[in-house]
């Protein structure tokens, strides 16, 4: 056999440990890792990654594509979000069928989002949602688990759009015990939320500049108590997106110290941003929910990200344009919130932790393998995406040679996401991907872009303890990654 490509003498780093390797790539799958010591292995192109680290491809647990919510849509779609990940050195995504209101059914939501994926050029696998429970739900489970969709997204807020009742959240924690998946959980108090912002509102206080007083911290941690004890009643596994305090993350902790199966996730905007952007000049570039927190909150965010407590860092990515934000930017009950962000998870994310770490020089093997954990591996194990977040023969050659030396300028312009402007523009961040390799085309490398076409494929997802209890072998698990 000669093999389609080798990424050569590069330093291969897995979750699980690191080691000097050529990575032989064929048929879109590793199929081997030999030794630095021995010959390059012959193949049809040979890619030098000398000095450099390999990873495995970015998987993205959290991606909000062509989302309408309320009288707002996010401006990219399949295509154009899947190139700005490979660009960013993400290989795989993680969508949501969100129901847009009561009239859309979560089964509805989801064919969608299969249907509009077909234009992929990256891997692509969903999440559901349910806003309101009816009789139907649990056959409508049934059939997005058998679809491949095994967690579903619950929002403790956004009364009059996409939040779910205490009813519904305790009925569909239920089904997911029933049909092994886990439950994605937006935490914010919802009657808090509101409190906080009429009388913010009639303090003439309202406009973006004022965001985060209208969310404080406890607003977040109050919701993650209470459904922590919904998933204690329940049994149900439950994954908290984008945490933003240490008080939530530390709740996450005491819970699994108890026993619970829970998983905290952070976004990278939460670790490098605080609520000073929204007294900068253009505060609209930072409205999302929760907002940005206090300096001092996110410099302890940050220990968490760096002392393991944290399990996945997600984009949570969303493009609205400066146009959509400039709209009522006096209101933030009437503004669209959510960054964009699929495109730069990778060097922000490594920045923090990086800096967290204390990490200035050549990062340790450590500090690279706990990288990959937080942008691969770990969104992988815990979304049971089988194929993925591990470099070893038989998974998908999603793979990433990066550079976590080198340093660049983050420019919003110069970017690829479906917007014009980046929360991050003018950061210097460490951390780039230099080649990309997805499905084992090298779709990114010193010459830029290499356009794919929509090959990306829906990868149907196993249930959440079939894939922490079992340990197929990684040809068996593949089997069910088909083209959409
Ligand atoms: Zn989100």
């Amino acid at each position: 056999m000669r093999a389609d490509l080798v990424l050569a003498h590069g330093l291969v780093v897995n979750s699980s440990g690191t080691r000097q390797a050529h990575v032989v790539v064929h048929d879109g799958r590793v199929a081997a890792l030999v030794d630095a010591a021995e010959p390059v292995p012959g193949a049809e192109r040979v890619v030098d990654a000398a000095g450099r680290a390999i990873l495995p491809g970015g998987v993205d647990g959290h991606c909000h594509v062509a989302q309408v919510t309320g009288r707002y849509r996010t401006l990219d779609d399949f295509a154009v979000t899947s190139t700005a990940a490979l660009w960013g050195g993400t290989t795989t995504i993680l969508d949501f069928g969100i129901p847009r209101d009561t009239s859309e059914t979560p089964l509805e939501a989801a064919k969608n989002k299969i249907e509009l994926a077909r234009d992929s050029r990256c891997d692509v696998a969903l999440h559901g949602s349910v806003i309101q429970w009816d009789e139907t739900v649990p056959a409508q489970l049934e059939e997005l688990a058998a679809l491949g969709i095994r967690s579903v997204k619950l929002y403790m807020t956004n009364r009059g759009t996409t939040i779910a009742d205490n009813d519904t959240v305790l009925k569909v924690l239920h089904e997911m015990v029933r049909l092994d998946g886990l439950a994605y959980v937006h935490a914010e108090h919802d009657a808090m939320v509101v409190d906080c912002t009429e009388r913010s509102a009639e303090a003439g206080r309202i406009g973006i500049e004022h965001l985060h007083e209208t969310r404080p911290n406890l607003v977040e941690e109050a919701s993650v108590r209470e459904v922590l004890a919904m998933a204690e009643y329940t049994g149900a596994p439950v994954y908290f997106v984008h945490q933003s305090t240490p008080g939530a993350v530390d709740l996450v902790t005491a819970a699994r110290a108890r026993g619970l199966d829970i998983h905290s996730e952070t976004c990278p905007h939460y670790l490098v941003l605080d609520d000073g952007v929204y007294s900068s000049r253009f505060p609209e570039w930072f409205a999302c929910c929760p907002p940005m927190r206090s300096p001092e909150t996110v410099a302890a965010l940050r220990r968490r990200f760096a002392d393991g407590s944290i399990h996945t860092v997600s984009s949570d990515h969303s493009c609205y344009d400066l146009t959509q934000k400039r709209e009522r930017k006096d209101d933030v009950r009437q503004m669209p919130h959510g960054l964009p962000g699929v495109e730069t998870r990778m060097p922000v994310a490594f920045t923090a932790l990086a800096d967290a770490a204390g990490e200035h020089g050549t990062p340790s093997a450590g500090l690279l393998e706990h990288f990959a954990e937080l942008f691969s591996t770990g969104p992988a194990r815990i979304n049971a995406v089988p194929g993925k977040g591990i470099i070893a023969p038989g998974y998908d050659a999603d793979l990433v040679v990066f550079d976590p030396a080198e340093t660049r300028t983050v420019s919003g312009g110069a970017l690829h996401m479906g917007t014009d402007f980046s929360p991050f523009d003018g950061k210097e961040l460490r951390g780039w991907p230099q080649v990309v390799v997805a499905g084992g085309r090298v779709v990114l490398d010193e010459e830029g872009f290499h356009d794919p076409g929509p090959v990306g494929r829906f990868t149907p997802r196993l249930g959440y303890r079939e894939a922490a209890s079992d340990n197929p072998r990684p040809a068996v698990r593949l089997a069910a990654a088909e083209r959409i």
